[in-house]
Order: C-alpha cells, then sequence, then structure tokens
C-alpha cells in the first residue's frame, strides 16, 4: 500500500495489493506453471537472480507473492513467503540456517506435528534439538547453547497447551547468543500480537488456521523482520554470508542486504530444490480469509473468554486453561503481549479423566470432533488421542498435554449457543 499509515485492521483488508486503474479489485488468480519471456537473455537474469520476475511457479507466483506481501505488512516485515503448510514453513524457517551437526533450541511446549518434525524427522538429518521448558528462566536458557546452535524456536501461544511464551526474555537470550530467534505465531496471529514489536526475528504461521479462518486451504508462510544481521555471524550462518554455487557465487546477504537475503534464499534455493510452495488456488482462499482476520478474532476471542468463563464455575470441570482468563497462569503474560485477547482457543480437564472427556465430546452438537482448530466454525479434539498420540506420558507432561485435556476451538457462532452445547453435553456426562 502507500505510505500512508494505517491501523492493522486496514492491512487485513487491504495490504499487500493496490491495483492500477482498470485492474481486477480482488487479488488475481495467476493459475499459470509458467511465464513468457521474449528473449534467453531475459529468462537468464531471472535465473541468475540478477533481475526479479517470474519464470515457474514452484519457485514464485504472482498471486502467492500478493498475499505472502499482506502477511509481510501485517506482522511488519521485510519479505514473507508462502508454503504448502505450517509444517513447511517451519521445516524450511529452520533449515534454511541449519544443517547436519547443528543445533536449535525449541520450547518443549509446541504443536505435535512440529514436535515430531524437529525430535525424529530433522534428527534424522542430523540437526539436533534441545528442548527447554517455555517457562525457562534466563539462566535455563542459555545453559541449553551449544556453540552449535543457530536458533531458538517458540509459539506465541502454544498449541495445544496454551503457554504463552515471554518472546522477549527469549529474544534477549537469543541475539546475546548470536541467533534468531524464530516463533511460530499461528493462535495469536498479527492481529493479537505482533512478534517482531518484542524482538523476534523470524515469524512463521500455519495459514491452515485463524488466517484462512475457513477450514479451507493448507498452507504457511515465513515472514522476516529483516533486523537480524547475519553478517555479524558469517561463520555461523555461511549459507547467507559466503557464495551459493548453485546461483553463479552470489552471497545472499551482500546482494539483497539484510532485510531480503533470508526469504530470497528460501525462495531461491529451498523452494527450487524441495517445492513445497502453496497454490495460487489456496493462496487467493487465504487472501479471501484475511480480509476479515481482524474481525473474526475479536469474537474468537469473546466467544473464548465466554465460554471459558463458564467451565471454570462448572462442577463437572477439573481445571479451564485460557489465557485471557483472569487467574489463568498466563493471565499477566498474554495482557504484556496480546492486551485485545489471545485466541479462540482453550482447553480443560473434564472430571473423570479420559472416557469422561471423549464422553463429553461425542454429546457436543455444534462443537465438532476435528483434528482441525482456528476456524470459524467450532470445533474439538482430545490430542492424547489424536494429534499427540506418538508422544509417551513423559513427552506429553513436558508438551503440557494430560490424557485428560479437551482442546476446544470456540468458532465465531454465537457465544450463547455455544455454552448451551457445552451444558447439554456435560449434563449427559
Ligand atoms: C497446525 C499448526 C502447524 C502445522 O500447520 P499445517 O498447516 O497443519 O501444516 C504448525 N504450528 C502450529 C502452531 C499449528 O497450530
Amino acid at each position: 500500500m502507500d505510505k500512508r499509515k494505517v491501523d492493522i485492521e486496514t492491512v487485513c483488508v487491504q495490504g499487500g495489493y493496490s491495483p492500477k486503474s482498470g485492474e481486477p479489485r480482488q487479488i488475481p488468480i495467476i493459475q499459470s506453471t509458467t511465464f513468457k519471456y521474449a528473449t534467453s537473455e531475459d529468462m537468464g537474469r531471472l535465473f541468475d537472480l540478477e533481475a526479479s520476475g517470474y519464470f515457474y511457479s514452484r519457485l514464485q507466483n504472482p498471486t502467492c507473492d500478493t498475499v505472502a506481501a499482506r502477511i509481510c505488512e501485517l506482522e511488519g516485515g521485510t519479505a514473507a513467503m508462502l508454503t504448502s503448510s505450517g509444517q513447511a514453513a517451519n521445516f524450511f524457517a529452520i533449515f534454511n540456517i541449519a544443517g547436519a551437526g547443528d543445533h536449535i533450541i525449541s520450547s518443549s511446549a509446541i504443536y505435535g506435528g512440529s514436535y515430531n518434525l524437529f525430535a525424529v524427522t530433522m534428527k534424522r538429518m542430523d540437526i539436533e534439538f534441545t528442548f527447554v521448558s517455555p517457562d525457562a528462566t534466563r539462566e535455563e536458557l542459555l545453559s541449553a547453547f551449544r556453540p552449535n546452535t543457530k536458533a531458538v524456536f517458540g509459539e506465541t501461544i502454544a498449541n495445544p497447551a496454551l503457554n504463552v511464551l515471554d518472546i522477549e526474555l527469549f529474544a534477549e537470550v537469543a541475539h546475546q547468543m548470536g541467533v534468531p530467534l524464530i516463533i511460530d505465531n499461528t493462535f495469536a496471529t498479527p492481529v493479537n500480537c505482533r512478534p517482531f514489536e518484542w524482538g523476534a526475528d523470524i515469524v512463521t504461521h500455519s495459514t491452515t488456521k485463524y488466517m484462512d479462518g475457513h477450514g479451507s486451504a493448507v498452507g504457511g508462510c515465513i515472514v522476516d523482520s529483516g533486523r537480524f544481521d547475519w553478517s555479524r555471524y558469517p561463520e555461523k550462518f555461511p549459507g547467507l554470508c559466503t557464495p551459493d554455487d548453485s546461483y553463479h557465487g552470489i552471497t545472499y546477504v551482500e546482494k539483497f542486504g539484510v532485510e531480503g537475503a533470508f526469504i530470497t534464499k528460501c525462495t531461491a534455493q529451498l523452494m527450487r530444490d524441495f517445492g513445497c510452495t502453496q497454490s495460487p488456488q489456496s493462496a487467493f482462499l487465504l487472501g479471501l480469509g484475511l480480509e476479515s482476520l481482524h474481525v473474526r478474532m475479536e469474537r474468537h476471542c469473546e466467544n473464548a473468554l465466554a465460554v471459558a468463563t463458564f467451565l471454570s464455575k462448572h462442577e463437572k470441570i477439573s481445571w479451564v486453561r485460557y489465557p485471557s482468563l483472569e487467574g489463568d497462569k498466563y493471565y499477566e503474560l498474554a495482557r504484556k503481549y496480546m492486551p485485545k485477547g489471545s485466541c479462540g482457543v482453550i482447553s480443560f480437564g473434564v472430571k473423570g479423566g479420559r472416557a469422561a472427556a471423549e464422553k463429553f465430546m461425542k454429546e457436543l452438537r455444534l462443537g465438532a470432533i476435528e483434528t482441525h482448530v482456528a476456524d470459524a466454525r467450532t470445533c474439538c479434539l482430545h490430542p492424547a488421542s489424536a494429534t499427540h498420540r506418538q508422544m509417551n506420558d513423559e513427552e506429553l507432561l513436558a508438551a503440557g498435554v494430560s490424557a485428560d485435556l479437551v482442546r476446544y476451538s470456540c468458532g465465531i457462532e454465537n457465544k450463547d449457543d455455544l455454552i448451551a452445547d457445552i451444558a447439554a453435553a456435560l449434563d449427559k456426562v
């Protein structure tokens, strides 16, 4: 958009795309794998990253770039790219700066899929992770560092444990040790928290969740704050600071600056080689979703607070976790990082443990049992028997997931209807 400063709510609706006279008002879907050029030299310059432009949608596509630009503006970053999924976003954000023999520090309270990616699959690539408590102190964090540590990773609000990360502390320690902080901001969304404002360097998203918001397209996004100075640590980040032979020896930080190096390398090198790009169709749906993100987040949060308050007073509920509920362990952190509200997801235990939780869920009429979370329709899940079923009890505990935990994702329906549905289901337990 033009340089006039606008509120984030306006960026949701209009960011990243300003059509010229006579152009489509809505973001066009450029459903084309390839792009035509007049001369081979023109095309060669694109291949050498000497000119910017499109040549093949595995690397870049105008629809995807337009939507990425909107998310970039929402997060206040300098560059962004879409990926095929949130899993891909987290993988590439890390793999862009870490390889075999490297080490990453991650909060232990993270999405189950991310945990599996880090602890099992990336370990097979000889990238080792140390998992630290999301409540780790400065000293505990410092003691997790090794000479080969390349990044620190955490989630603004952990899915499904709902811990709020002390982003400022994690960023300070990461920077003291000369590595970036990567924050998965899926649950908070930039409407409620902008991690760059608290020192994070790279933000990732599963756009599948609130950003799309309608359960219609799997996708991910990586945003760079443009503030981490890779060139201060050339030995640590050789991929960004030394010549890339697969691009005629260009050095990303020299050629694209601190603001552009990370995303350019990730696009030019990793998307070229792995191809986990988002389709233009999905990007279009994501763009539509973003237009109402601020309106939906407000309602998600309003509903979640009402439901959490109701549950916290119910005799059949043993505990409730919702960061924006007064008295919650993370209430103060949530107020600091997310004064407008946290997210629409709450978790709680039904008295009677696993069996009672399953019975309760079966009796819901509005809340549907899904592995999904964070969309317009209310849904719920029993993580211990679904998303986190690969974990043993010890790992579950470290991830903040107890066997009786029900994750309940408040949609944007009427809150009194949701409460009545829950009350009726609890009566049957
Ligand atoms: C869902 C989720 C992911 C994975 O995203 P996909 O789009 O399902 O691949 C990563 N992080 C968080 C916090 C998530 O909730």
